[in-house]
C-alpha cells in the first residue's frame, strides 16, 4: 500500500495530520506529488518533514517558482512565493542548503510500473490543470488520456476525484471513498493536504492498494484555525489565503 499526497503548500498542521492519519493504517510508502510550499507559513517544515517521510516527490509548479521565477502567477501567489523564498534563505544556512538541493532535484514526472505520477497532467507535468468541467473538452482529454499507460496520480487543481475513460468526472462522493481500477484507463487527483479547494475544509489524500487494485480517498481533519492564525500576521501572505482554509475552497 503507498499513499498519495498532494499540494501541501506550507501548512504543517495539515500535513502532520496526514502523516499521523497515514502512519495509524501501517502505511511507510509515501509519494508527493509537488508544491510542499507557497501560500502556507511553514515552508521549511513542510520540505522537512517530506524529504523525511516521502520516497518519491515530484516537482510542482510552486516548488518551481520558488526555485526559479514564478510564471504565471496572479499577484497573490507571486508575493506568497517571494516571501517562502526569503525564509527559505534566512538563517539555518546548511538546513536551507539542503532543503534547495532536494527541491532542485525534484523530477517532473515518473513512471513505476502501470502507475505515473505528476503534478498537473501528463501532457504538462508541471502546469497544465485538469479540471472536473474539462470532461466536456473532448479534444484535452483525448490527448491527455492518450499520454497514459494505465493510471496516473496528479494534483494541482485542489480537488479530488477520478477521471474515466469515458470522460466523466467522478467525485469522492460519488464512488464511496473508493474505486477498484479496471481494464479501463483513469485519471486520479489526490486533493490538496494543505488547500483543499472542494468545499470540504479537511485534507485529501489517497490510499493506492497494489495488491487490492483499489483506490481510497481519505479526508482528514487538521488544526486550520492554528494555521490561518499564523497567516493573518505575515504580511506578505493575503488574509485570503487564511480564509480559504476554513472554508475550503
Ligand atoms: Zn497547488
Amino acid at each position: 500500500m503507498r499513499a498519495i499526497i498532494s499540494d501541501i503548500h506550507g501548512n504543517l498542521e495539515a500535513l502532520e495530520a496526514v502523516l499521523e492519519d497515514i502512519r495509524q493504517q501501517g502505511i511507510t510508502q509515501i509519494t508527493c506529488l509537488g508544491d510542499i510550499i507557497g501560500y502556507g507559513p511553514n515552508p521549511r517544515e513542510c520540505i522537512d518533514l517530506v524529504m523525511k517521510n516521502c520516497q518519491l516527490t515530484i516537482l510542482g509548479n510552486h516548488d518551481q517558482a520558488a526555485l526559479f521565477d514564478p510564471e504565471g502567477f496572479n499577484a497573490g501567489a507571486e508575493r506568497a512565493i517571494f516571501w517562502t523564498r526569503s525564509t527559505l534563505e534566512a538563517g539555518d544556512p546548511e538546513g536551507n542548503e539542503s532543503r534547495w538541493e532536494f527541491l532542485g532535484e525534484l523530477p517532473r514526472m515518473k513512471r513505476d510500473g502501470e502507475f505515473l505520477f505528476v503534478h498537473g497532467s501528463a501532457r504538462n507535468p508541471l502546469n497544465e490543470y485538469v479540471f472536473p468541467e474539462d470532461v466536456y473538452n473532448q479534444r484535452k482529454m483525448e490527448r491527455i488520456f492518450g499520454l497514459v499507460d494505465n493510471y496516473c496520480f496528479q494534483g494541482h487543481t485542489h480537488i479530488p476525484g477520478v477521471f474515466t475513460e469515458d470522460y466523466s468526472f467522478l467525485s469522492p462522493d460519488e464512488v464511496n471513498f473508493g474505486i477498484a481500477l479496471g481494464d479501463s484507463k483513469m485519471l486520479f487527483n489526490v486533493g490538496s493536504v494543505g488547500q483543499p479547494r472542494d468545499g470540504n475544509k479537511r485534507s485529501s489524500y489517497v490510499i493506492l492498494d497494489e495488491e487490492a487494485k483499489t483506490v481510497t480517498f481519505r479526508r482528514v481533519e487538521y488544526d486550520n484555525e492554528k494555521t490561518a492564525a499564523k497567516i493573518y500576521p505575515i504580511p506578505e501572505l493575503d488574509n485570503f489565503l487564511g480564509d480559504r482554509l476554513r472554508e475550503g475552497r
